[in-house]
């Protein structure tokens, strides 16, 4: 196919520079999901799009759309993205590089004088990173395709205490018609999306591969509430025959757990297990035996079988420690998340792109979720590339090389443009 199909890595570039510039906090980069620093960066991306020549669209929620119309409109769109919000303090890659790489692509179509059948769009979504900011799953994406549930416009910002809805219609945007299920897209109006992203762990580095073809995003199992009871008494006073500690309980939990994910991945098996709180509860003090702990859990993997492999033997280790330590353990409430694999023709088109234009790949799942999920659960065909980075992502010092970019997106526009053609 044709050998002029170079994506304008010099628009990426001063994309990445002004981004920077306008949103950078004095530690680090903020663009807050429906507040300042997101609605900069929306207005450079629409400045840049209008100047391409694209037909520059926010939907009703604020996503913005920036096409590029093929010679037959009717048929479904090819589109490309990711969000431009951040973490406070975080850094210029995670999200915008998704973004970029796709008006990079479509600028250097337009430069080629390529004309595609299908519309290509770039989206550019708002509110991805929910741990910062509305702690609902994507209601960006899930609002540009109309599948956003009601409820999760009553989502409360965690910085301004405000709901979704508020903030959306402060920024000029239509909560109402998102509540009533409008959108620009339709599912079946898209015959793929694909989302290129900073890879935000250390994989590619480690292996010296420029780019992954992500197979999917990982389901979950997580406890946020679990406990485990003891009884409070004195340290000094109480042999260990007759006590009951709660934190040695929890901790040996811990350790035999994190033995039996080491297991799993000697075997080969791709999952992660992590404590996120082991803590012992605010009655704990100096001279007291920790009558209560607490911790949450979260279990995440591709493979629904090797979280429940964690979880069987989570149950098995409770059993054990509270017959041989005299605690009892009360695990909460479990939140399940099913995993989202990403559409194998869309992984097979990426490995043939990389492979035409010699780019180094390996196939991986991703650590962290993105707003593929979204189009995967509204039935659209959805991939993800990974671009190597360094220093991980939710910080000042994340990183990423502009080859390894330009490798990235040349592979996303070759996609692209066969997609499209
Ligand atoms: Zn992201």
């Amino acid at each position: 196919m044709r050998s002029n199909l170079i994506p304008d890595l010099d628009l990426a570039e001063h994309l990445f520079d002004v981004l920077r510039l306008r949103t950078f906090d004095g530690v680090g980069i903020t663009r807050e999901a429906y507040g300042p620093g997101e609605r900069i960066a929306h207005a450079i991306v629409a400045a840049e799009a209008e100047a391409l020549g694209l037909d520059v669209e926010p939907d009703f929620a604020g996503n913005l759309l920036m096409t590029m119309p093929g010679t037959d409109s009717s048929l479904p769109r090819v589109v490309i993205g990711s969000h431009l919000d951040s973490v406070p303090q975080g850094g210029n890659f995670d999200g915008a590089a998704g973004v970029l790489a796709g008006l990079a692509a479509v600028s250097g179509m337009r430069r080629a004088g390529f004309r595609a059948t299908h519309d290509i769009t770039v989206i550019a979504i708002r509110a991805e990173e929910g741990g910062a900011w509305f702690p609902t799953g994507f209601p960006g994406s899930r609002a540009a395709l109309g599948t956003l549930p009601p409820a999760a416009l009553d989502t409360k910002r965690l910085d301004s205490g405000r709901t979704l809805a508020d903030h959306m219609a402060e920024e000029g945007f239509s909560p109402d018609a998102v509540r009533a299920g409008k959108s620009l897209l339709s599912p079946s109006g898209v015959a793929a999306y694909l989302e290129l992203h900073i890879e935000q762990g250390p994989v590619l580095d480690t292996e010296q591969i420029p780019v992954g073809i992500v197979t999917g995003i990982p389901g979950s199992r997580r406890l946020r509430a679990a406990r485990v009871l003891g009884e409070y008494n004195h340290s000094g006073a109480t042999p260990r025959r007759f006590r009951r500690d709660a934190a040695i309980a929890l901790a040996e939990l811990a350790s035999r757990l994190d033995d039996c994910w080491a297991e799993l991945d000697a075997a080969g098996r791709s999952l992660v297990c992590t404590f996120c709180v082991l803590a012992t509860a605010p009655e704990a003090g100096f001279t007291k035996i920790p009558g209560e702990a607490r911790f949450q859990l979260d279990v995440r993997s591709v493979t629904p079988a090797d979280v429940d492999a964690v979880y069987d033997r989570l149950h098995a280790l409770v059993r054990e420690i509270e017959a041989r330590r005299g605690v009892r353990f009360e695990l909460g409430d479990e939140a399940v998340a099913a995993p989202t694999p990403m559409h194998a023709d869309v992984r097979a088109g990426l490995a043939r792109a990389a492979a035409t234009l010699g780019v180094p790949f390996m196939e991986m799942p991703s650590g962290g979720g993105h707003d593929a999920v979204a189009f995967a659960q509204a039935g659209v065909p959805a991939g993800m590339l990974f671009v190597r980075n360094q220093n991980g992502s939710h910080n000042p010092h994340e990183a990423m090389r502009p080859e390894d970019f330009a490798a990235a997106t040349s592979v996303l526009m070759r996609w692209a443009a066969e997609m499209a053609k």
